[in-house]
């Protein structure tokens, strides 16, 4: 999210004048540093780096005596994103190491807040708001040749978990208009990007209030079986899995990702368009965060254990070739050793294919700052932490074995970098790293009769050969399309369907 986000303020900084990204920023005239309040930790690095700006402006005259910085001016510095929000004035007043604060709402504020500086005044705009979702805005990409993008399609969580400060620090939930996203998509596609990732705090939360008065909203908001909601949803509008039918449909030679979702929000449609459109990615982002029903209680999370293990049979018996991956937290407030065991086993029943795993950072003006104690003592969250991250391990094997001796459809990125003169690397759909040799594959296509290596951006047909239970290996079989692939019927699907679930036990 706030690699996209960057890329919608290089768009807004290119069109007020600033035309160049230097590669140091000993060279920069403006340095925009992006942030995440989510745990201590991450605040802690961007202190780090402040530090090392507020040299470069201490030390500019120097530096550009020795030749070491081009910058015309000393740098200026500014703060974005949720620790911006979080932290408002006190990081302006830290010894003026900072010169802009500005939140994840108000980059449109940033050419107007640049100029307040130079009559004295304070740059400072965190405001947030219930509509902005930057939609106009065409973001400018960082990495301009790369065959993926970030598209953000909303901003913002309603849901209040207790140990979470996303809700303060990026607002309230709003949705991009179905068109704008198409729009961008567009371009995307005609710059040759062949995989979109759909971003949003809670992506699949998507509701497209723009259009209710002409179209027909989504046809039914329910929630994934067993699960509530801690906000009602008062208008409804246009929901994920519409959007997904309308991306899917309009560009059948992309593939298309999303995160990060909320279990809550998977109803039956959603589970159904995913199994039968063949460019959206099997591949489900399931935040449990804890396998115990005592602390997800406590975490307000809206769910039981077991809704969540039969949310995951369910997805398994409607797409069964699908990927799962998830968020964990372990010691959170109050936290027993039985309750961590049940995330141990929670993970051992699902079997992931990836995990985020974090021992609990306590934020302030979060529900459980007010009302609960942070009382697991660090050297227990960090053995809990070895725990589960062992576990998750044993259970990622087993899902990257399963993949031996089926084929899969890979997008290549380009050369893998441990051969980069004899391999190449991409994903499979399911987003598992694949490499294989790179040499002159046929096209699947009786109409294309080049035999040439492929590239960046091709699909190739790679029957997996090996595992090393972190990333796969094969052989390469063909070049393809992405439509070509599942016309044919590929083996893979099949393949698949008969393997998948081993990892697991549901
Ligand atoms: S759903 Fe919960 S964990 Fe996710 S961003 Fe919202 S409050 Fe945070």
């Amino acid at each position: 999210m706030n690699v996209n986000d960057m890329e919608i303020v290089l768009s807004i900084m290119k069109k007020d004048g600033y035309t160049e990204i230097v590669e140091a920023p000993e060279n920069a005239e403006v340095i925009f540093i992006n942030t995440c309040a989510i745990r201590d930790n991450a605040e802690q690095k961007v202190w780090q780096r402040l530090n090392y700006f507020w040299f470069l402006k201490r030390e500019w005259k120097t530096n550009v005596a020795n030749g070491r910085c081009t910058s015309l001016h000393p740098p200026k510095v500014v703060v974005l994103g949720c620790m911006a929000e979080r932290l408002k004035e006190k990081i302006l007043d830290a010894e003026k190491m900072v010169d802009v604060v500005c939140g994840p709402d108000a980059y449109r504020d940033l050419p107007r807040l640049l100029e307040e500086i130079e009559y004295g005044h304070k740059g400072i705009n965190t405001l947030l708001s219930l509509e902005e979702t930057y939609a106009d805005i065409s973001p400018v990409r960082i990495s301009s040749n790369s065959i993926s993008a970030f598209v953000s399609i909303m901003r913002g969580c309603n849901n209040m978990c207790s140990f979470c400060i996303v809700p303060f620090t990026r607002g309230r939930e709003r949705s991009r208009p179905v068109e704008s996203i198409v729009r961008e998509v567009g371009e995307l596609h005609e710059q040759g990007v062949k995989e979109v990732m759909l971003l949003g705090q809670n992506v699949n939360s998507y509701n497209d209030l723009s259009g209710v008065k002409d179209v027909e909203p989504g046809s039914s908001w329910e929630l994934s079986e067993g699960f509530s909601n801690n906000c009602k949803v008062r208008n409804k509008g246009l929901r994920f899995s519409d959007l997904l039918d309308q991306l899917s449909m309009k560009f059948p030679e992309m593939r298309f990702r999303y995160t990060s979702p909320h279990p809550k929000d998977f109803p039956d449609e959603l589970l159904y368009i995913m199994r039968d459109r063949y460019n959206i990615c099997k591949n489900i982002h399931l935040p449990a965060q804890t396998g115990s029903t005592t602390v997800l209680q406590r975490m307000r999370r809206g769910y039981t254990r077991e809704a969540y293990l039969d949310l995951v049979k369910k997805i398994r018996s409607i797409i069964p070739d699908v990927g799962i991956s998830s968020d964990f937290i372990c010691g959170f407030c109050g936290e027993t050793e039985d309750e961590h065991a049940d995330t141990l086993s929670l993970m051992k029943a699902v079997g992931y294919d990836n995990a985020y795993m974090f021992a609990y950072s306590l934020r302030e003006k979060t529900h459980a700052h007010r009302n609960y104690v942070d009382d697991v003592p660090e050297n227990v969250k960090q053995r809990r932490l070895t725990e589960i991250i062992d576990t998750f391990r044993e259970c990622k094997g087993q899902c990257f074995d399963s993949q031996i001796g089926t084929i899969q459809l890979i997008l290549v990125e380009g050369p893998n970098k441990r051969c980069p003169e004899t391999e190449l690397t991409g994903k499979s759909d399911r987003g598992h790293r694949v490499s294989f040799p790179c040499v002159p594959l046929p096209h699947s296509s009786a109409a294309d009769v080049e035999l040439r290596k492929p590239v960046a951006g091709d699909f190739v047909e790679v029957r997996i050969l090996k595992s090393t239970q972190a990333s796969l290996s094969g052989k390469a079989l063909a070049r393809t399309s992405l439509s070509g692939f599942y016309r044919a019927g590929s083996s893979s699907s099949s393949d698949n369907a008969l393997e998948v679930g081993a990892a697991g036990n549901l």
